[in-house]
């Protein structure tokens, strides 16, 4: 019943003749509900690790495992569906398109769904008002505020009711206050949902806040005391 699985994990990226091994063997469960933080020096390959569980990536060995679906076993649209559908993703830069309104923004999830437009727009203006931003609904990114810009990514994140959410640095770039407030909406958003979370975090007191904290270092991951 896991939401993320993987085993033997294994990434090396190749360019001409130069090989850059990041990890061999790596292995990971996460269940439904559960919050795991990754942390690790930079250049360890946290960002590696959280695009090859997102599908995004193809690692050289080992397997992915995504709502019990095997990724490799995929086509690129079945695997690109199943991350729509299953996966939210947060990264430090909000990546909202910028000539779309935040309601349209948090709305294209669900219409790549195959969802009405009606229920499409009353589900993101719903997810919208939950993270603050029901005031904001008309607003372009550029007319938003750093923090509002995360939130509204955050929504888009969740919008389709994931399963797991992965964040890379999601709250990086916010000042402290800003990223707490956006933490603590994340955390909120897991205990009503049971949404697992696996953030790739430089905040130690952040990552304390989760259940599992991991270092990734050496191609390891172990858990942190
Ligand atoms: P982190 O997120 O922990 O900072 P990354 O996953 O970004 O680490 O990178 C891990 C290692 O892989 C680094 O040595 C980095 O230089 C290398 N790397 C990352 N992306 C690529 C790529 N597309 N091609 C070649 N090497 C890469
Ligand atoms: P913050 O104090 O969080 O940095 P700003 O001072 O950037 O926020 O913006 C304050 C408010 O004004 C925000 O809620 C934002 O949505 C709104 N706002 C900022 N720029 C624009 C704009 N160009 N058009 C419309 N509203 C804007």
């Amino acid at each position: 019943d896991a939401v993320i699985r993987c085993e033997g994990l294994a990434m090396t990226y190749a360019e001409g003749t130069l090989r850059t091994p990041v990890f061999a063997g790596l292995d990971l469960v996460v269940r439904p509900g559960e919050t795991v933080a990754i942390v690790g020096a930079s250049g360890a390959g946290k960002s590696t690790l959280l695009h090859l569980l997102g599908g995004l990536d193809t690692p050289t060995d080992g397997e992915v495992y995504v709502a019990g679906q095997k990724m490799s076993d995929l086509s690129d649209a079945d695997r690109g569906r199943l991350r729509n559908r299953a996966l939210g993703f947060v990264y430090q830069f909000h990546h909202l398109l910028p000539e779309f309104t935040a309601l349209e923004n948090v709305m294209l999830p669900v219409l790549l769904n195959g969802t009405s437009v009606a229920d499409a727009a009353g589900r993101a203006r719903a997810l919208l008002e939950a993270v603050g931003l029901g005031h904001r609904l008309e607003h372009k990114p550029g007319e938003l505020s750093g923090g509002e810009r995360q939130r509204a990514a955050v929504a888009r994140a969740l919008v389709n009711r994931p399963a797991c959410v992965l964040g890379d640095e999601p709250t990086g770039n916010l000042d402290e206050k800003t990223a707490s407030t956006v933490f603590e909406l994340m955390l909120a958003l897991n205990r009503e949902h049971r949404t697992s979370l696996v953030l790739v975090t430089h905040d130690r007191s952040l990552a304390r806040r989760l259940d599992r904290v991991l270092e990734l270092h050496d191609g390891r991951l172990r858990p942190l005391a």
